[in-house]
Protein backbone atom coordinates (compact mmCIF):
# COMPACT_ATOMS: atom_id res chain seq x y z
CA UNK A 1 0.00 0.00 0.00
CA UNK A 2 1.50 3.68 -0.84
CA UNK A 3 -0.47 6.23 0.70
CA UNK A 4 0.40 9.67 -0.99
CA UNK A 5 -1.12 12.78 0.11
CA UNK A 6 -1.81 14.09 -3.77
CA UNK A 7 -2.73 12.93 -7.01
CA UNK A 8 0.99 12.67 -9.03
CA UNK A 9 2.53 12.01 -5.75
CA UNK A 10 2.11 7.80 -6.38
CA UNK A 11 4.14 9.08 -9.85
CA UNK A 12 7.15 11.11 -8.85
CA UNK A 13 7.62 9.11 -5.29
CA UNK A 14 8.50 5.48 -5.51
CA UNK A 15 6.61 5.20 -9.07
CA UNK A 16 8.84 2.60 -10.81
CA UNK A 17 8.84 0.23 -7.52
CA UNK A 18 5.34 -0.12 -7.31
CA UNK A 19 5.02 -0.61 -11.15
CA UNK A 20 7.70 -3.03 -10.78
CA UNK A 21 5.83 -5.16 -7.79
CA UNK A 22 2.56 -5.05 -9.65
CA UNK A 23 4.30 -6.58 -12.66
CA UNK A 24 5.69 -9.35 -10.31
CA UNK A 25 2.39 -9.82 -9.11
CA UNK A 26 2.41 -8.34 -6.47
CA UNK A 27 -1.29 -6.69 -4.91
CA UNK A 28 -0.13 -3.06 -4.95
CA UNK A 29 -2.81 -0.17 -3.81
CA UNK A 30 -2.13 3.54 -3.98
CA UNK A 31 -3.90 5.18 -1.36
CA UNK A 32 -4.42 8.75 -2.61
CA UNK A 33 -5.52 11.40 0.69
CA UNK A 34 -6.72 14.55 -0.64
CA UNK A 35 -7.99 15.28 -4.67
CA UNK A 36 -5.40 17.30 -5.25
CA UNK A 37 -8.19 20.57 -5.93
CA UNK A 38 -5.71 23.40 -4.80
CA UNK A 39 -2.82 21.92 -7.66
CA UNK A 40 -2.43 24.58 -9.84
CA UNK A 41 -1.75 24.32 -13.75
CA UNK A 42 2.15 23.70 -13.86
CA UNK A 43 2.46 22.81 -17.34
CA UNK A 44 2.11 25.50 -20.19
CA UNK A 45 1.08 23.10 -22.72
CA UNK A 46 -2.28 21.66 -20.79
CA UNK A 47 -5.26 21.96 -22.25
CA UNK A 48 -8.59 21.37 -20.46
CA UNK A 49 -10.41 18.31 -21.47
CA UNK A 50 -13.36 18.34 -23.47
CA UNK A 51 -16.50 18.98 -20.84
CA UNK A 52 -14.02 19.81 -17.76
CA UNK A 53 -13.36 23.00 -16.39
CA UNK A 54 -9.97 23.60 -14.10
CA UNK A 55 -11.50 26.95 -12.05
CA UNK A 56 -13.45 25.48 -9.31
CA UNK A 57 -12.67 22.94 -6.46
CA UNK A 58 -15.16 20.47 -7.79
CA UNK A 59 -13.84 20.89 -11.53
CA UNK A 60 -10.39 20.63 -10.70
CA UNK A 61 -10.98 17.20 -8.54
CA UNK A 62 -13.07 16.00 -11.71
CA UNK A 63 -9.43 16.66 -13.75
CA UNK A 64 -7.40 14.79 -11.73
CA UNK A 65 -9.51 11.74 -10.89
CA UNK A 66 -9.26 11.27 -15.15
CA UNK A 67 -5.40 11.61 -14.65
CA UNK A 68 -4.83 9.52 -12.45
CA UNK A 69 -6.73 7.04 -13.68
CA UNK A 70 -4.40 7.04 -16.59
CA UNK A 71 -1.73 6.95 -14.54
CA UNK A 72 -2.55 3.82 -12.45
CA UNK A 73 -3.10 2.17 -15.57
CA UNK A 74 0.38 3.20 -16.36
CA UNK A 75 2.17 1.86 -13.53
CA UNK A 76 -0.60 -1.27 -13.00
CA UNK A 77 -1.92 -0.96 -9.29
CA UNK A 78 -5.13 0.13 -8.30
CA UNK A 79 -6.36 3.32 -6.93
CA UNK A 80 -8.29 4.29 -3.73
CA UNK A 81 -9.33 7.92 -2.58
CA UNK A 82 -9.36 8.92 0.88
CA UNK A 83 -12.10 11.74 0.06
CA UNK A 84 -10.25 14.38 1.56
CA UNK A 85 -9.80 18.23 0.28
CA UNK A 86 -6.49 19.42 -0.78
CA UNK A 87 -4.94 22.28 2.24
CA UNK A 88 -2.83 23.94 -0.86
CA UNK A 89 0.42 25.11 -0.35
CA UNK A 90 0.08 28.16 2.01
CA UNK A 91 2.87 31.09 0.37
CA UNK A 92 3.67 34.63 1.55
CA UNK A 93 5.55 35.98 4.83
CA UNK A 94 3.87 35.65 7.26
CA UNK A 95 2.34 32.49 5.80
CA UNK A 96 -1.83 33.17 5.37
CA UNK A 97 -4.12 30.57 7.25
CA UNK A 98 -4.93 27.28 5.87
CA UNK A 99 -8.62 26.86 4.17
CA UNK A 100 -11.41 25.66 6.21
CA UNK A 101 -12.40 21.67 5.75
CA UNK A 102 -8.53 20.92 4.32
CA UNK A 103 -6.71 17.61 4.87
CA UNK A 104 -4.51 19.03 7.09
CA UNK A 105 -6.52 20.85 9.58
CA UNK A 106 -8.93 17.34 10.22
CA UNK A 107 -8.04 16.14 13.72
CA UNK A 108 -5.42 13.12 13.61
CA UNK A 109 -7.96 10.23 14.64
CA UNK A 110 -10.64 11.52 12.06
CA UNK A 111 -8.30 12.21 9.31
CA UNK A 112 -6.57 8.54 10.22
CA UNK A 113 -9.87 6.90 10.13
CA UNK A 114 -10.41 6.01 6.49
CA UNK A 115 -6.88 4.73 6.23
CA UNK A 116 -7.00 2.46 9.09
CA UNK A 117 -10.44 1.14 7.66
CA UNK A 118 -8.61 0.71 4.08
CA UNK A 119 -5.85 -1.24 5.86
CA UNK A 120 -7.82 -3.21 7.53
CA UNK A 121 -10.33 -4.01 4.15
CA UNK A 122 -6.71 -4.43 1.74
CA UNK A 123 -4.46 -6.14 4.29
CA UNK A 124 -1.50 -4.94 3.10
CA UNK A 125 1.85 -6.19 4.24
CA UNK A 126 4.46 -3.24 3.73
CA UNK A 127 3.28 0.28 3.73
CA UNK A 128 5.10 3.33 1.71
CA UNK A 129 4.79 7.05 2.90
CA UNK A 130 6.57 10.22 3.82
CA UNK A 131 9.18 11.07 6.59
CA UNK A 132 7.86 12.99 9.39
CA UNK A 133 8.97 15.87 7.61
CA UNK A 134 6.77 15.14 4.70
CA UNK A 135 9.59 15.26 2.35
CA UNK A 136 8.93 19.09 1.00
CA UNK A 137 6.69 20.77 3.55
CA UNK A 138 3.32 20.95 2.14
CA UNK A 139 0.94 20.72 5.02
CA UNK A 140 -0.70 17.60 3.26
CA UNK A 141 2.73 15.90 3.13
CA UNK A 142 3.49 15.84 6.54
CA UNK A 143 -0.53 15.15 7.63
CA UNK A 144 0.22 11.60 4.79
CA UNK A 145 3.00 11.29 7.06
CA UNK A 146 0.51 11.37 10.47
CA UNK A 147 -2.18 9.49 9.40
CA UNK A 148 -0.05 6.66 7.77
CA UNK A 149 2.29 6.31 10.64
CA UNK A 150 -0.90 6.06 12.85
CA UNK A 151 -2.89 3.35 10.68
CA UNK A 152 0.42 0.99 10.49
CA UNK A 153 0.47 1.50 14.60
CA UNK A 154 -2.75 1.02 15.33
CA UNK A 155 -4.70 -0.67 12.73
CA UNK A 156 -3.55 -4.04 14.13
CA UNK A 157 -5.38 -3.36 17.58
CA UNK A 158 -8.57 -4.41 18.29
CA UNK A 159 -9.49 -1.42 20.71
CA UNK A 160 -8.69 1.24 18.30
CA UNK A 161 -10.86 2.22 15.76
CA UNK A 162 -14.26 0.37 15.71
CA UNK A 163 -16.54 -0.15 13.53
CA UNK A 164 -13.52 0.00 10.43
CA UNK A 165 -13.19 -3.75 10.01
CA UNK A 166 -11.57 -6.88 11.19
CA UNK A 167 -8.43 -5.78 12.97
CA UNK A 168 -4.75 -6.13 10.56
CA UNK A 169 -1.27 -5.74 11.48
CA UNK A 170 1.34 -4.32 8.46
CA UNK A 171 4.67 -5.63 8.64
CA UNK A 172 6.64 -2.78 7.62
CA UNK A 173 6.81 0.68 7.26
CA UNK A 174 8.65 2.63 4.59
CA UNK A 175 9.25 6.21 3.80
CA UNK A 176 10.06 7.47 -0.04
CA UNK A 177 13.08 8.97 -0.24
CA UNK A 178 13.15 9.96 -4.20
CA UNK A 179 15.70 13.08 -3.96
CA UNK A 180 18.33 12.49 -1.53
CA UNK A 181 21.99 14.47 -1.83
CA UNK A 182 23.38 11.06 -2.98
CA UNK A 183 20.79 10.85 -5.89
CA UNK A 184 20.97 14.57 -6.66
CA UNK A 185 24.44 14.50 -7.11
CA UNK A 186 25.39 11.30 -8.61
CA UNK A 187 22.63 12.42 -11.43
CA UNK A 188 23.76 15.92 -11.42
CA UNK A 189 27.38 15.02 -12.27
CA UNK A 190 26.79 13.03 -14.96
CA UNK A 191 25.07 15.20 -16.41
CA UNK A 192 27.24 18.01 -16.53
CA UNK A 193 29.94 15.37 -17.11
CA UNK A 194 28.12 14.38 -20.56
CA UNK A 195 28.16 18.12 -21.49
CA UNK A 196 24.35 18.88 -20.93
CA UNK A 197 22.68 21.32 -18.79
CA UNK A 198 21.74 19.59 -14.94
CA UNK A 199 18.43 20.49 -13.41
CA UNK A 200 19.78 20.23 -10.28
CA UNK A 201 22.02 22.83 -10.14
CA UNK A 202 20.31 25.12 -7.69
CA UNK A 203 19.14 22.36 -6.00
CA UNK A 204 22.56 21.34 -4.77
CA UNK A 205 24.05 24.57 -3.60
CA UNK A 206 20.94 25.72 -1.88
CA UNK A 207 20.98 22.17 -0.30
CA UNK A 208 24.55 22.35 0.71
CA UNK A 209 23.87 26.01 1.67
CA UNK A 210 21.37 25.20 4.24
CA UNK A 211 22.59 22.24 5.58
CA UNK A 212 19.81 19.93 5.20
CA UNK A 213 20.24 17.22 7.75
CA UNK A 214 19.73 13.38 5.26
CA UNK A 215 17.24 11.15 6.01
CA UNK A 216 19.03 7.54 6.44
CA UNK A 217 18.36 5.57 3.13
CA UNK A 218 18.13 1.93 3.87
CA UNK A 219 16.78 0.44 0.58
CA UNK A 220 17.56 0.56 -2.56
CA UNK A 221 15.26 -1.23 -4.98
CA UNK A 222 16.41 -2.00 -8.41
CA UNK A 223 13.45 -0.60 -10.65
CA UNK A 224 15.25 0.21 -14.44
CA UNK A 225 13.44 -2.01 -16.52
CA UNK A 226 9.99 -0.06 -14.85
CA UNK A 227 10.88 4.31 -15.46
CA UNK A 228 9.06 4.31 -18.74
CA UNK A 229 6.06 2.89 -16.47
CA UNK A 230 6.96 5.82 -14.23
CA UNK A 231 7.40 8.23 -17.21
CA UNK A 232 3.72 7.12 -18.69
CA UNK A 233 2.08 7.71 -14.88
CA UNK A 234 4.19 11.63 -14.19
CA UNK A 235 2.99 12.29 -18.48
CA UNK A 236 -1.19 11.17 -17.23
CA UNK A 237 -1.28 14.15 -14.97
CA UNK A 238 -1.17 16.52 -17.37
CA UNK A 239 -2.51 19.43 -15.61
CA UNK A 240 0.62 18.84 -13.36
CA UNK A 241 3.86 17.32 -15.07
CA UNK A 242 5.63 19.61 -18.03
CA UNK A 243 6.77 17.03 -20.58
CA UNK A 244 9.43 19.64 -21.62
CA UNK A 245 10.28 20.26 -17.46
CA UNK A 246 11.63 19.10 -14.62
CA UNK A 247 11.23 15.57 -14.29
CA UNK A 248 12.04 15.02 -18.02
CA UNK A 249 15.22 16.43 -17.62
CA UNK A 250 17.69 14.17 -17.43
CA UNK A 251 18.01 11.65 -20.01
CA UNK A 252 16.96 8.42 -19.17
CA UNK A 253 19.97 6.02 -20.84
CA UNK A 254 21.89 8.37 -18.24
CA UNK A 255 19.56 7.81 -15.61
CA UNK A 256 19.61 4.29 -16.26
CA UNK A 257 23.27 3.77 -15.62
CA UNK A 258 23.84 6.27 -12.83
CA UNK A 259 20.55 5.95 -10.82
CA UNK A 260 18.41 2.64 -11.70
CA UNK A 261 17.04 2.41 -7.96
CA UNK A 262 14.24 3.58 -5.86
CA UNK A 263 15.06 4.76 -2.77
CA UNK A 264 13.29 4.83 0.93
CA UNK A 265 13.87 4.27 4.66
CA UNK A 266 12.77 1.46 6.97
CA UNK A 267 11.00 3.32 9.37
CA UNK A 268 9.01 0.40 11.08
CA UNK A 269 9.85 -3.27 10.70
CA UNK A 270 7.79 -5.80 12.95
CA UNK A 271 10.13 -8.62 11.14
CA UNK A 272 13.13 -9.71 12.03
CA UNK A 273 15.81 -8.37 9.27
CA UNK A 274 19.77 -8.63 8.59
CA UNK A 275 22.12 -6.13 10.10
CA UNK A 276 23.58 -4.36 8.10
CA UNK A 277 27.03 -2.53 7.30
CA UNK A 278 27.15 1.47 6.55
CA UNK A 279 26.75 1.27 2.42
CA UNK A 280 24.54 -1.93 2.63
CA UNK A 281 21.50 -1.82 1.04
CA UNK A 282 18.34 -3.93 1.45
CA UNK A 283 17.27 -4.19 -2.16
CA UNK A 284 13.54 -5.67 -1.24
CA UNK A 285 10.35 -3.91 0.48
CA UNK A 286 9.27 -7.42 1.33
CA UNK A 287 12.57 -8.92 2.70
CA UNK A 288 11.63 -10.68 5.84
CA UNK A 289 8.15 -10.93 4.64
CA UNK A 290 8.00 -13.42 2.46
CA UNK A 291 9.27 -16.10 4.71
CA UNK A 292 6.89 -14.99 7.34
CA UNK A 293 3.90 -14.70 5.22
CA UNK A 294 4.44 -18.22 3.59
CA UNK A 295 5.29 -19.91 7.52
ZN1 LIG B 1 1.84 16.34 -3.23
Amino acid sequence: MAVHAHPDDESSKGAAATARYAAEGVEVLVVTCTGGERGDILNPSFEVPEGYEFESIEGRRAVRRLEMAKAAEALGVRQQWLGFVDSGLPEGDPLPPLPEGCFALVPLEEAAEPLVRAVREFRPHVITTYDPSGGYPHPDHIKCHDVSFEAFAAAGDPDRYPGTGEPWEPLKLYYNHGFSMNRIRAVHEAVEGAGLESPFGDWVESRDAREIPERPVTTLVPVADWFPNRDAALTAHASQIDPAGFFFAVPRDLEVDVWPWDEYELAESRVPLPERAPGEYEEDLFEGVRSEVHA
